[in-house]
């Protein structure tokens, strides 16, 4: 680990845990004063709500679409806190958006997922934040690189930014699912392994899309012990200008809030622990199991590597591969298992073993490319 991370690590965190997680909300667009001071006293009436949220400069993928009001609608944001004893946040993009949302008031900045992309932008934000003592959150970036995701955040810390959060906003995909960003939840919890006292915050509006999935997506993100929540909200949502299929009345966020369940990561009950230990202790042992038959898996393919070799045979028989799937799906949902967890399985293993017969079979090859570039560079 490098000493950024390692400093990240070690930080009072801003948002330290509460009894329930932190809740953003506010519409994804600050669009006209009446709109922000209707949706920020109906959040506020609600008393579930920490911080108030408003698009001011809006990051659209095809231009055309609604931009945002720009700099006139942080007077609006601004006000709608005030007014209603919220502090309040915004998206910045560049070093002209954070010094215009700082002379505003803006208590909180965030930055984007279409810019955590940009490690130069995320520089010219962390260049004017210098000496400034303002908590600054960081969506993942667009697509699922972890690297860029803890690089923004490093680059924020190193210029000072002390309190510091991520933002879980799923991740482009090409392959369709039901959520407009695909959660790919492993990235999360592996950012919680590697920075530790980082608070997370899931933003359940943009992986959803659409209203309906936002409370699954929600109670998911509690079950894996994240910090807060970002929900989009507007008093009229059909008629939003921007995202308007995904958010939610302040009446509707608030029976949500009401309708999640807080689970502790432990438990005081000793015979909580007991069992735990015992059923830890099982899974252990099957993990052993696992990783013994993987390993003879591995050997049997490389055996088979070889013997492709010796008889001039591909490594790749797409018939086998897809009587291997079929049969093995057939039986693994007998036992109960999810058809995709079975799939997800087989790809990885196959993977696997493709590279072990790759590695038997090409073993001359590799050598003498990598001679070859030794000696031309
Ligand atoms: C937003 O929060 O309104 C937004 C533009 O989000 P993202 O950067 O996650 O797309
Ligand atoms: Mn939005």
């Amino acid at each position: 680990m490098n000493t950024t991370l390692a400093s990240i690590n070690s930080l009072a965190s801003w948002s330290k845990k509460q009894e329930r997680p932190l809740v953003i909300s506010g519409p994804c667009s600050a669009e006209t004063e009446e709109q922000m001071h209707l949706t920020a006293s109906q959040l506020a009436k609600s008393g579930n709500v920490d911080m108030l949220r408003a698009g001011i400069w809006k990051p659209r993928t095809r231009p055309g679409s609604f931009e945002g009001i720009g700099k006139p609608a942080l007077a609006w944001l601004v006000a709608a806190g005030k007014a209603n004893k919220l502090p309040v946040c915004t998206e910045v993009a560049n070093a002209q958006q954070v010094e215009e949302a700082l002379e505003a008031g803006v208590d909180v900045l965030w930055v984007g997922a279409r810019t955590t992309v940009n490690p130069f932008s995320v520089q010219e934000i962390a260049e004017s934040l210098r000496g400034v003592n303002v908590p600054v959150m960081v969506k993942n970036p667009v697509n699922p690189d972890i690297e860029l995701w803890i690089g923004a955040l490093e680059r924020l810390h190193g210029v000072g930014v002390e309190n510091l959060a991520a933002i879980h906003r799923g991740f482009s995909s090409s392959s369709k699912t039901a959520f407009r960003n695909d959660p790919l939840w492993d990235l999360p919890i592996e950012l919680k392994s590697r920075v530790p006292h980082l608070p997370i915050i899931c933003d359940p509006s943009h992986i959803a899309g659409n209203r309906d999935l936002i409370p699954f997506v929600a109670q998911k993100a509690l079950d894996l012990d994240m910090d807060g929540l970002m929900i989009e909200s507007h008093f009229h949502p059909e008629n939003a200008w921007s995202d308007a299929k995904q958010q939610i009345t302040p009446q509707t966020l608030a029976h949500l809030i009401q309708s999640l369940i807080v689970r502790e990561p432990v438990s005081a009950n000793p015979q909580f622990k007991n069992t735990l230990e015992v059923l830890r202790e099982q899974i252990d042992q099957l993990d052993d199991q696992l990783m013994h038959i993987m390993a003879e898996r591995m050997k049997i393919s490389e055996r088979i590597g070889t013997y492709k070799k010796e008889n001039g045979v591909t490594i790749l028989q797409v018939s086998r591969w897809e009587e291997i799937i079929a049969s093995r799906l057939m039986y693994g949902k007998a036992m109960g298992m999810e058809e995709s967890f079975i799939k997800n399985l087989l790809k990885i293993i196959h993977q696997g073993s493709i590279e072990v017969q790759n590695k038997v079979m090409n073993v001359g090859v590799i050598k003498q490319e990598a001679m070859h570039t030794a000696s031309n560079p």
